[in-house]
């Protein structure tokens, strides 16, 4: 009994011993990480292709951004980025001074990127024609040209494009304008009452209009069974501003025409110039610069004129132009 008992005290003695190794060792390996600490940090070695990029201490924050430009690069019309090889990262020691560099790693990586975008083309006769960002943009041309009953519509469509080239975007309202086509049913030419030679076509003239009044449209152009009307009429309230219909060079303003009136004229440059008849105010004097939509009279009814309107006309060297070819 009394033997057993020492022996117990043996073990005891001899595991508490054991204990003591075991802790001392464990200190010593902390006095050394420690050390080690104060000299080293972990870092990741990060490689491309086997080269070496550069070294992050934040692996998962690097690779989240790397993820993050892969899914939606850097614009709203990117579909995806495309990467040959994935970056590969390893466990070392680093010197503290060693600065790492997460932006330059980055940057590398995405300067060997492909970026594919995806947007929107207009379609007229299957050949692109504008570019805009969403497919809701292009459904809504498509239905404003649609809404104007423009005589191409069957002509126009939009396509999904995807291309690592990125075009730029055209505003809808731009697009519409530029496509849309008025249905033209009459052609040729005629002669007005008073001379001037009318022109039923629609000609290319290059040049941006916008309405130079609002108003209610009481007469169009065209041969008529008494003379020729060479404008478009306008009624509205006498004193409505009437602003220029493009921008221009005011060549010519008349207060006494028997016809006309009060009356001015702007010229736009390859032989295209407007006029501006019956007006009760003119504000512009000839050899004036005014830009498209600058106020240069009013409505009136002075001339050879029943109420008050404005006379417009629009007219290719010399030959009136249907000015609703060219505002609406
Ligand atoms: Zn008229």
């Amino acid at each position: 009994m009394f033997i057993i008992l020492k022996s117990k005290k043996n073990v005891f003695i001899q595991v508490r011993n054991l204990v003591k190794i075991v802790l001392l060792l464990a200190i010593g390996l902390l006095i050394i990480a420690g050390l080690i600490s104060l000299v080293y940090k972990p870092t990741y070695s990060v490689t491309l292709n086997g080269e070496f990029v550069g070294y992050t201490t934040n692996k998962s924050k690097l690779q989240k951004r790397i993820n993050e430009y892969l899914d939606n690069g850097d614009n709203d019309n990117t579909a995806f980025v495309d990467i040959d090889v994935l970056p590969e990262y390893s466990l070392c020691l680093l010197k503290k001074e060693v600065e790492t560099n997460d932006d330059e790693i980055f940057n590398k990586i995405k300067s060997q990127g492909t970026t594919y975008y995806e947007y929107y083309a207009i379609v007229l006769d299957d050949e692109e024609k504008y570019y805009v960002s969403k497919k809701e943009e292009a459904e809504s041309i498509i239905d404003k040209l649609k809404e104007k009953k423009s005589s191409n519509i069957d002509k126009i469509a939009y396509t999904q494009v995807h291309s690592t080239e990125l075009k730029d975007f055209t505003e809808q309202d731009k697009v519409v304008t530029a496509l849309y086509k008025k249905k033209q049913t009459v052609y040729g030419t005629g002669k007005s009452a008073g001379g001037a030679t009318i022109t039923y076509s629609r000609p290319d003239l290059g040049i941006a209009f916008t309405n130079p009044t609002s108003g209610t449209i009481s007469s169009r152009f065209g041969l008529r069974s008494r003379g020729t009307h060479t404008g478009l009429d306008i009624c509205g309230p006498t004193g409505t501003p009437i602003r220029a219909a493009a921008s221009g060079t005011v060549s010519y303003v008349n207060y006494s025409n028997v016809s006309y009136g009060n009356c001015v004229k702007i010229s736009h440059g390859n032989g295209v110039e407007t006029l501006y008849a019956h007006m009760s105010n003119i504000y512009v004097t000839e050899g004036q610069y005014v830009g498209m939509g600058e106020l240069i009279g009013t409505m009136g009814s002075t001339g050879n004129s029943t109420g008050p309107h404005l006379h417009l006309e629009i007219r290719s060297n010399g030959s009136a132009l249907n000015p609703e070819y060219y505002i609406y």
